[in-house]
């Protein structure tokens, strides 16, 4: 790869630092759907090989993820800027080929790629959360033989999926049984992480869960949770009527539009429903365990105010600043993130790690018109103005089709 250039879409500078310079807010709407960010397509050279067990991978598909539109677009915390490393390639839901023989793995299998750069691939010994399989809690993401990225997609070192190839660790590598189109292939990273999400909820059997936001990370819950756990009603905030009918279709019981939502729950399981003197009501009573799939403010609002004391809240989506937290305090809810993937338990199995669940979740689920819209490289900000615009398009994933030029 070193020996001929290939094309990248490529992050060259700093979000926040870019920003600063344009004081003009009316710049900030447009960023979000990035004509404006620091974004360009580069013809380079690829990656280098970090060291042995690393092979070179040429991305086929390659999703775009509601993280990627909120790094690029300049929306997520400055709390991650110390864990990438510029410039990067964007790109971590890839499914593509490999270019070398790693380990058992010869030229020519396609892979997808479990995007985390934790201890292994860094040439570390593993640390405590890695020994255990909880990878997703690596402490060791910015040290190593690697550039600091907490995973590929966010790394100056590795390149990332909006490219023509990239390179990948052993560790990071699951081959994709020849039954399974790239199509589905290229949407095993996120079923794992949904799969993830689905395990920390961990609904008790018949338990009432709330899934706030139906894009691709709310309706990958909604599978998830239909798949893995014995939840009971299954209720989805969703606002575009395609949302609906796909929630519906993976399973869920009960969809609500976001302005109904609390009034809808009350209803269902039988709450009260106060309205304080300003914000959004909330009920005493209510549901036992919800999700915050979107990561706004008034999302996670909705998740806190419809789940009943004791109850359980996960953060899905990257959350957002300045929710207020008074029912985390008074009805004592256990709060937890849902980050990446790991090693599962499902109802009492052996270990399993998210990706050989979601590797058949793939296979099996009703994922036909799934991943629909396909863009070349050289189509980016057009690709990145769909996906952040996705569900009111009607659109559950958008990715890079990098085999159109091959
Ligand atoms: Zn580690």
């Amino acid at each position: 790869m070193s020996a001929s250039t290939l094309r990248k879409v490529e992050v060259y500078r700093s979000l926040p630092r870019y920003l600063a310079t344009r004081v003009l807010s009316t710049t900030l709407p447009a960023l979000s759907s990035t004509p404006a960010a620091p974004l360009r397509l580069v013809h380079g050279p690829g990656p280098r090989l970090p060291g042995p067990r690393w092979g070179r991978v040429r991305p086929r598909l390659s999703g775009i993820c509601g993280s990627d539109l909120s790094t690029v677009g300049g929306t997520s915390s400055l709390y991650f800027s110390p864990l990438v490393s510029l410039p990067f390639t964007p790109g971590h839901e890839i499914v593509g080929d490999l270019l070398d023989d790693v380990d058992d793995l010869s030229v020519g299998t396609r892979v997808v790629l479990d995007p985390l750069l934790t201890c292994v691939p860094r040439g570390l010994d593993p640390c405590a959360a890695c020994r255990d399989g909880a990878c997703g809690r690596c402490d060791r993401i910015t040290v190593g033989h690697l550039a600091p990225g907490l995973q590929t997609g966010f790394c100056a070192d590795t390149g990332g999926g909006w490219s023509e190839g990239l390179v990948a660790h052993r560790s990071q590598l699951h081959p994709v049984p020849d039954d399974l189109p790239d199509e589905r292939a290229v949407l095993v990273e996120p079923l794992a992480c949904a799969i993830h999400t689905a395990l920390r909820l961990a609904p008790k059997a018949g338990e009432d869960v709330l899934v706030v936001g139906a894009g691709a990370v709310g309706l990958f819950t909604v599978l998830a949770l239909r798949a893995f756990t014995l939840a009971g009603r299954i209720t989805v905030v969703a606002k575009h009527p395609r949302q609906k009918d796909l929630a519906r279709r993976f399973g869920a019981t009960d969809l609500l539009d976001p302005q109904e939502a609390i009034a809808g729950l009350r209803r269902s399981t039988r709450a009260m429903r106060l309205q304080p003197e300003q914000g959004s009501p909330y009920l005493l009573g209510g549901v036992a365990a919800a999700v915050d799939c979107v990561g706004t403010r008034s999302a996670l609002d909705t998740a806190l105010r419809a789940t009943r004391a004791g109850g359980r809240v996960v953060l899905s989506g990257m959350p957002p600043s300045g929710v207020d937290l008074s029912p985390v305090w008074f009805r004592e809810l256990e709060v937890v993130g849902s980050y990446a993937t790991g090693l599962e338990r499902v109802n009492g199995d052996r270990a399993r790690s998210s990706f050989s669940l979601a590797m058949e979740l793939a296979r099996e689920a009703p994922l036909d018109d799934v991943t629909q819209s396909g863009y070349p490289l050289e189509r980016w900000r057009e690709a990145l103005e769909h996906a952040g615009d996705a569900g009111r398009l009607g659109t559950v994933k958008v990715h890079f089709d990098v085999r159109e030029n091959s």
